[in-house]
């Protein structure tokens, strides 16, 4: 909520910016919650990360979007202007690259947080032992070499696998337990790791991202099987 509740941005008046309340995307209804994430860029178009419609606000009315990319775009609507009685509005491409020093160059290279849903979605729900398919509620992270051996909690240490996979693999090795993987595991990179954190990514935005996806990730397959 960097910037509704935000007075005095620059180019827009203190009652467009306390007025940026009608929203409207074609076709969707206006509740909160209800719209898609943009994508931003830095200046060379390295995916950066997403942000909220109000946070691209923000980057519009500060003159901080260098150039856009995408079909799809929305529109906000203001106040009236007093002086020229026009309503305010500003319309944001689903993909902007912003303005100022190469920050997505640093965190591009940088190795996204480890987490169980970004983990079951890169390893597509399926069990690295028995191949099964499942919910995320029947999944778990299972450290390949086992904690108690030494084992780290990293990308290229983790897959997803199911419960009763995971029990009777315990605290062995793959090795040990005679349980062979069946895929193997990797470390997203940033474009990826951006695709696995949102579930309503646009069309233009995929196409997009997936380009920066290295041809080795599981992305690229429909699926694992
Ligand atoms: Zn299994």
């Amino acid at each position: 909520m960097k910037c509704a509740g935000r007075p005095a941005a620059a180019g827009l008046s203190d009652e467009v910016s306390a007025r940026l309340d009608t929203i409207q995307i074609a076709g969707e209804s206006p509740a909160q919650g209800a719209f898609p994430l943009i994508l931003t860029l830095d200046m060379h178009g390295v995916p950066h990360r997403w942000i909220s419609w109000q946070h691209a606000c923000y980057y519009y009315a500060k003159d901080q979007v260098a150039w856009s990319l995408g079909e799809r775009a929305f529109t906000v609507h203001g106040g009236l202007n007093r002086v020229t009685g026009e309503r305010s509005r500003i319309s944001a491409a689903s993909i902007i690259a912003i303005k100022g020093k190469a920050m997505a160059m640093k965190s591009f290279g940088q190795v996204p947080p480890l987490n169980n849903r970004e983990l079951f979605h890169r390893d597509r729900q399926m069990c690295a032992y028995c191949g099964g398919m499942f919910t995320t509620s029947r999944l778990t992270r299972d450290h390949i070499n086992p904690f108690s051996r030494g084992g780290k909690d990293t990308w290229m240490n983790v897959v997803t696998a199911c419960r009763s996979c995971n029990e009777k693999k315990s605290d062995r090795t793959p090795e040990t337990a005679r349980m062979e993987l069946i895929y193997l595991p990797y470390v997203p990179n940033r474009a990826e790791y951006l695709i696995l954190t949102n579930r309503r990514i646009l069309a233009d935005q995929m196409e997009f991202l997936a380009q920066h996806v290295p041809a080795q990730s599981r992305l690229h397959h429909k699926s694992a099987q």
